[in-house]
């Protein structure tokens, strides 16, 4: 066990490494943190904030010698730098979940040869393989590049197999990943954590609605039948044993307009789905990922209250800053932002929280909050 007043060491400086570090620091850890940025939301409230270059295996290995436990908060941290690290600290999750979750036909083959239900793929390297690729899967299609998407960015809709040579040009040169498009019924996630002795927990399903393929709103727990519940928490716990995994999962989903759920992707750390939970459960994303990597029980994953969640995106500082008291007017909304300096359209700045009743006054509650910060 890793206990509190250990030093966790962090790959990765944006807001899930900051609501990580105010967890964790909260039961008593210290939070270094290593990216090539500085003044990062994770760094401004982590004990120590490294800035150098992930190939910087020597900046890397000083880095890891300091800490009890590396984690990391996005997928792109390059295997050689976790590789770097390993025989120096334990990683966690495992640099081969990080692996296979960083690249999206790697992600999608495992998933698939393990008999987990996806959205029928087809990987193409070449223009010639895109246009195949398209002809097999049929169309309209997503295309998305294999590497380093997030938030939609390398993603274009095929609307017929003829767009292979546009949509090469755009984002060929790469490995891509050609996907059917969903008739989507609503998009769901689960959050679920493995602790090092293998116990489980998983919180309720989050329902999810994007704007422009980015996270818009989640809500909690998700409007959907019991089976479909149950389906996905069977899922969720499937994957994670899989991956024998120690950490926190968010496997994301689409249920289609026929009831079919079918994984979309992983993400190997706390999720932006799961960000009510700082507020609205027992325990947060946050801190049950600081509870599996250090070796401790799982908490509890109880909803409090039905909740949601709404993002905060850098458009909204179209007219300058937003106006937070008109938000905080709310009495019950939870204001988060990431100490972002730079607000650019499509960048998470933050987010509100809201409990209710019931998911619709929740829901209102936080839109009305978001509406209030433009209404100057
Ligand atoms: P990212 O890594 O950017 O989150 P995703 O694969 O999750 O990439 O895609 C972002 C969003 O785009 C999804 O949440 C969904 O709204 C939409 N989308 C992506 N793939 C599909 C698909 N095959 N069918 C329908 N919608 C999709
Ligand atoms: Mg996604």
């Amino acid at each position: 066990m890793i206990a509190p007043g250990s030093v966790l060491g962090v790959l990765g400086s944006g807001q899930l490494g900051r609501m990580f570090t105010i967890a964790a620091r909260r039961m008593g850890y210290r939070v270094h943190t290593f990216s090539p940025d500085s003044d990062t939301p994770t760094g401004q409230v982590a004990d120590v904030e490294v800035t150098a270059p992930y190939d910087d295996l020597d900046a890397l290995q000083a880095f890891a010698r300091r800490v009890s436990v590396v984690t990391f908060e996005f997928e792109n941290v390059p295997s050689a730098a976790t590789s770097a690290i390993e025989p120096i600290v334990a990683v966690r999750p495992s640099p081969e979940a990080l692996h296979i979750s960083q690249q999206r036909a790697r992600e999608k083959q495992f998933l698939a040869d393990r008999g987990f239900p996806t959205v029928p793929f087809a990987v193409a390297t070449t223009q010639a393989e895109l246009a195949s690729a398209l002809a097999r899967i049929g169309t309209p299609a997503i295309v998305k590049t294999a590497e380093s998407g997030y938030d939609g960015k390398g993603q274009q809709v095929a609307g017929s197999a003829a767009e292979a040579g546009r949509i090469w040009s755009s984002l060929g040169g790469q490995v891509l990943v050609v996907e059917k498009r969903i008739s989507l019924q609503a998009e769901l996630s689960v959050i679920a954590a493995r602790g090092l002795n293998r116990d489980v927990a998983q919180f309720p399903l989050f329902e999810n609605r994007h704007r422009h393929h980015i996270l818009d709103l989640t809500t909690a727990p998700a409007a959907v039948p019991a089976t479909v519940a149950a389906q996905a928490t069977e899922i969720g716990r499937g994957i994670l044993d899989a991956l024998d995994y120690v950490g926190v999962l968010c496997i994301e989903f689409f249920l289609s307009t026929d009831g079919e759920l079918m994984v979309n992707e992983l993400a190997p750390r706390p999720h932006n789905s799961g960000h009510l939970t700082f507020d609205a459960a027992v325990t947060s994303q946050f801190e049950q990922q600081v509870r599996a990597i250090c070796g401790l029980p799982l908490g509890s994953t109880e909803l409090l209250r039905p909740a949601a969640m709404a993002n905060l995106l850098g458009d909204l500082w179209v007219d300058g800053e937003p106006d937070w008291a008109a938000a905080c007017r709310q009495p019950d909304v939870k204001l988060h932002l990431y100490g972002k300096v730079t607000p650019k359209p499509g960048r998470k700045m933050g987010h509100l929280t809201a409990m209710g009743r019931t998911v619709a006054e929740a829901q209102d509650r936080v839109i009305t909050a978001r509406d209030a910060l433009l209404r100057l």
